[in-house]
């Protein structure tokens, strides 16, 4: 028994050398994967309910790695954010998104595009004025863009955080809740942001047909959403079921796999001429 133990622990210690090897080889990597172009970004459509039409999408990045395969944001974005590496990253996604609406705008195609701000960008006290640099830099219209912001990015320090935001609000931006009720963020301090859209977390909606304590939050979260004034996005829609709930409560966004997956541009565009949206 006490030689299973032992080995037991030395598959464990293994596994934690490998998984801490891979880690410092993507923590060096990370930095030039930028610089040469290995990051690419995918697109999931933005469901308007009431238009019944695809009016935005939502970018999301992945490492496409030469030796890896296709590296999950999840995998690299706490790393990058632990290396003091999100404001490199941020200013990739933000160029490259712009790029694509444009792309898209001469074919003649207007899709919004929401972007992922991380927590670690809003503590930088000169976020939002690089934010506004590279807007007026480009030819976009500044409400084409949407920045998505978890609950934590505005906890850690709330003042700063909603001191920017608003600058962000004035100048046009889209201000969204991300992932909203997962976090610990008041009432008190959402009412204080100046936000659009409040999205609500994948968590609660993934098995809304079949959990009644989901429905009940959900139910609830649109109402007092509404009664603030915001829209209301639903990410994590799996099921026709659930896009029929939602909509028939006043939900005014989906988005989610029975959609459509995040997927390339061309991808995509493929997938809007083919599709009823
Ligand atoms: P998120 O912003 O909450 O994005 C939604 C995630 O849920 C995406 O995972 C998306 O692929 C996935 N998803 C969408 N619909 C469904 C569905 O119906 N069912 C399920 N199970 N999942 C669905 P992804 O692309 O792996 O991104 C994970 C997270 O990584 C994002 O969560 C976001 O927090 C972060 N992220 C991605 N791209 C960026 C970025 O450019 N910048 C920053 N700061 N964070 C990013
Ligand atoms: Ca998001
Ligand atoms: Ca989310
Ligand atoms: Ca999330």
């Amino acid at each position: 028994y006490a030689k299973k133990n032992k080995l037991d622990q030395q598959i464990y210690n293994q596994k934690i050398d490998v998984n801490t090897l891979e880690r410092l080889q993507l923590i060096n990597e990370l930095k030039s994967a930028i610089e040469q172009g290995e990051l690419v970004l995918f697109y999931q459509p933005k469901l308007d309910l009431k238009l019944n039409k695809v009016t935005h999408v939502e970018a999301l990045v992945r490492w496409q790695h030469p030796d890896r395969g296709m590296i999950p944001p999840d995998t690299f974005i706490p790393i990058a954010e632990q290396m003091g590496q999100m404001n490199a990253l941020t200013r990739w996604v933000m160029n490259e998104s712009i790029a694509q609406y444009l792309r898209w705008k001469s074919q003649g195609i207007d899709l919004g595009i929401a972007i992922n701000i991380s927590a670690e960008n809003l503590k930088d006290p000169y976020f939002c004025q690089y934010v506004l640099d590279v807007i007026s830099d480009s030819n976009v219209p500044i409400e084409a863009l949407t920045l998505e912001i978890t609950e934590d990015a505005v906890v850690s320090d709330p003042e700063n955080a909603i001191k920017q935001l608003k600058i962000l609000k004035k100048y046009g931006l889209k201000l969204s809740i991300d992932d909203y009720g997962t976090g610990y963020s008041s009432l008190a301090q959402l009412k204080q942001l100046p936000v659009d859209e409040l999205k609500i977390d994948k968590s609660f909606v993934q098995n809304l047909m079949v959990s009644q304590d989901d429905q009940i939050i959900v139910n609830s979260t649109l109402q007092l959403a509404h009664s603030l004034g915001l829209r209301v996005v639903a990410e994590g829609i799996e099921d026709e079921a659930a896009l029929a709930w939602l909509t028939e409560r006043g939900c005014e966004m989906g988005q989610g796999y029975y959609l459509s997956r995040p997927t390339d541009a061309d991808n995509l565009v493929q997938w809007l001429t083919s599709s009823r949206y």
